[in-house]
């Protein structure tokens, strides 16, 4: 690969008329990414639970980038495979398939140890951070097919890397996001798809700032400066990039 990720500049029109949809699109790295997403020419579709959230980060693609973003609310919580098959369904038929699929939404859960970790709370946040990625890819890879050029980007993390005390039922899931990113790129490789893991490093969020309570909030990255990996291999310049886990920073 001559391009380095980390350090990738996108062109201005470097995901013109691509049909993006982005979990976790209300807030964190996932807003960042839809807004700069759209400023690159992409229709984005904004996923997430919480309506206001989203309304907002549509109202804000709407000002600067000057394209009308998609809403799809899902909680990815408690959806049943009903709403997974609707949500595919709508957008077959606004826009008939996907170029590019960020699985970005997560939840952190409790920083405490395997003994200690409570198992209503673990099943939550693997169901949130692993399998609902799985159901999500699974019902969209038809409308992904349909793509010139389709790319599907799971989020990981350095805890999926490298098992951290007290970091349970998140890092495990991490771990098994890996897992999906590399058999998936194994599976998808003469469609072809291609699929790819991204770790975007701490970066100044919610999440971030659940993890690490005292840290100084300038320590990280704010969002908007760990994006470039995202838009490599969301766009027309990774087209042979598959089954790589790349990190942000
Ligand atoms: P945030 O908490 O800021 O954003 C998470 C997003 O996921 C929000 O939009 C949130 O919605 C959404 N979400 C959470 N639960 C659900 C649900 N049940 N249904 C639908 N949407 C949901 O986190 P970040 O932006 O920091 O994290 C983005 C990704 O990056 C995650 O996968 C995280 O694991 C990963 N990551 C982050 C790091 C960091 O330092 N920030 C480091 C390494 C990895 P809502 O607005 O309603 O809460």
């Amino acid at each position: 690969m001559k391009t380095d990720p980390k350090t990738y500049v996108c062109p201005p029109d470097g995901l013109r008329d691509r049909i993006i949809l982005i979990t976790g699109a209300s807030n964190g790295i996932g807003k960042a990414l839809a807004l700069r997403a759209a400023s690159h020419g992409a229709k984005v579709i904004l996923h997430g639970r919480n309506v206001a959230g989203l309304e907002a980060v549509y109202d804000e693609i709407v000002r600067s980038a000057g394209s009308r973003p998609s809403i799809a609310v899902m909680d990815l919580a408690t959806a049943g495979s009903d709403a997974y098959v609707s949500l595919a369904d709508s957008i077959e038929e606004e826009f008939g398939r996907i170029d590019g699929l960020v699985q970005n939404a997560a939840v952190l859960g409790q920083r405490l140890s395997i003994e200690q970790y409570d198992a209503a709370e673990w099943q939550r946040v693997l169901h949130v951070n692993l399998t609902a990625p799985f159901a999500l890819t699974k019902v969209l890879l038809p409308l992904l097919r349909r793509s010139q050029d389709p790319s599907v980007i799971f989020t990981s993390s350095g805890v999926g890397r490298e098992g951290r005390p007290y970091w349970g039922a998140y890092s495990v899931s991490k771990f098994g996001i890996e897992g999906l990113s590399q058999i998936l790129s194994a599976e998808t490789r003469h469609v072809p798809i291609r699929v790819n893991c991204v770790n975007p490093g701490p970066t100044r969020t919610g999440m971030r700032l659940q993890a690490y309570p005292a840290e100084d909030r300038n320590a990280s990255k704010p969002p908007e400066e760990v994006l470039s990996p995202y838009l490599f291999l969301l766009g027309g310049d990774s087209r042979d990039v598959t089954g790589l886990s790349l990190d942000a920073q």
